[in-house]
């Protein structure tokens, strides 16, 4: 993003002028395979869209753009981002991942990169001590992921950024929750920003897609080598609706941190709720570096998840099933409301791990319905 052109402004124009053949203002969708040719290897800049689409190309501006970088590269799914970003380490290589990262990274490492030679460690990433001790000099990459799911757990990314530096590794952040428009970990020091676009950058849960950003051009072009060679990329029309979805991230973002907020507030005084998790709350975990780190938009604004606990799994259980705006239901960032229970949902997985969530806890995703609305429905649910 230039210091002329603000996020809002990128969102809808960079990578985005009217389209040189017909004025179209918005970007097509260049739903083809291969390109024809003037001549023997003479071609417009496209050659098979594998290896490179032109609503894909504009998408990928876009992004960079929002992340204030030079380079993004948008893959199938937020795994399949993750998953590229991987096949930069070489066996022998290991990788630092968060106690409570998100299940499908632990899967990917546990289960898929490990038989290819490339080990981890999980530690509490909140506790730098443990962090510097758990540095080894096979150690390649830190991935963190801040605020973390389900705890929203804030994480210092300046001070891990230096502690990974410091041992030779890269730092990568999977800012899936805050979105760049929160906050943007380039600016504190990180390597690589990961996306699942399927959440808030989409924003209507009607797409899986993923993304890298990077202001490093060696790694940059070793991610589009993969992306190419590896191949899982997103289509033309996935990457319209992402297009589409990033118009408004800026004020859904704004919309859906405002309405956390306000039912953080709430449930922090409601009599059965033992404990609220928002990383907005004065007393929560980590609220001062969050208050600093996500403030990419100007102000400090802290995004739209929301966890909390009741007394029992029973209470636990049966509230989740008694909202009726907050749908039941996986995943996160769309513009509806969703409520889940991780233990038994999202989370269902990480039995028998060691790194299991509480049982009472429920995870709300915060849309952009009007708040008294959503305050309602929970009420109703809680009572
Ligand atoms: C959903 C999610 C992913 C995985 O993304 P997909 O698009 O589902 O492949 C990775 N990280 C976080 C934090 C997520 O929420």
């Amino acid at each position: 993003m230039t210091d002329a052109m603000r996020f809002e402004t990128a969102a809808i124009h960079v990578g985005q002028e009217p389209d040189a053949s017909t004025g179209a203002a918005v970007v097509p969708i260049y739903q083809t395979s291969t390109y024809v040719q003037q001549a023997v290897a003479k071609h417009k800049g496209f050659e098979y869209s594998r290896t490179d689409n032109p609503t894909r190309r504009a998408l990928e501006t876009c992004l960079a753009a929002l992340e204030g970088t030079e380079h993004a590269v948008a893959f199938g799914s937020g795994m399949a981002a993750i998953a590229t970003l991987a096949m930069t380490l070489n066996s022998g290589q290991t990788v630092l991942l968060p106690d409570d990262v998100y299940g499908g990274t632990y899967r990917l490492f546990a289960k898929v990169m490990g038989d290819l030679g490339i080990g981890f460690t999980t530690v509490d990433m909140t506790n730098l001590d443990a962090v510097r001790a758990a540095v080894t000099d096979e150690l390649a990459l830190v991935l963190a992921e801040t605020p973390t799911n389900p705890l929203l757990k804030v994480l210092d990314l300046s001070a891990l950024a230096e502690i990974a530096h410091g041992a030779g590794a890269l730092l990568a952040v999977d800012n899936t929750f805050a979105t760049p428009y929160l906050q943007r970990p380039l600016g504190h020091g990180a390597d690589v920003s990961i996306y699942s676009a399927t959440k808030y950058l989409g924003g209507h849960s009607d797409l899986v897609m993923g993304s890298l950003a990077t202001g490093d051009a060696q790694l940059a072009k070793r991610l589009k080598f993969l992306q190419n060679s590896v191949g899982a990329i997103p289509g033309p029309f996935d990457s319209w609706l992402l297009l589409r979805g990033l118009k408004t991230l800026a004020i859904r973002m704004q919309a859906h941190s405002a309405g956390a907020a306000r039912v953080a507030e709430w449930l922090a005084a409601h009599p059965v709720v033992t404990k609220v998790y928002y990383p907005g709350l004065s007393d929560a975990q980590g609220h001062e570096v969050a208050t600093r780190q996500m403030a990419a938009s100007g102000a400090a604004l802290y995004g739209g998840m929301v966890s909390f606990e009741l007394e029992s799994e029973e209470a636990t259980l049966a509230a989740c099933e008694r909202t009726k705006l907050f749908f039941l239901g996986e995943s996160l960032g769309g513009v509806e409301s969703l409520i889940e229970h991780p233990a038994r949902m999202t989370h269902a997985s990480l039995a028998g791990s060691g790194m299991e969530v509480p049982d009472t806890l429920i995870r709300l995703s915060v849309g952009i319905e009007h708040p008294d609305d959503l305050i309602a429905d929970l009420g109703h649910a809680l009572s």
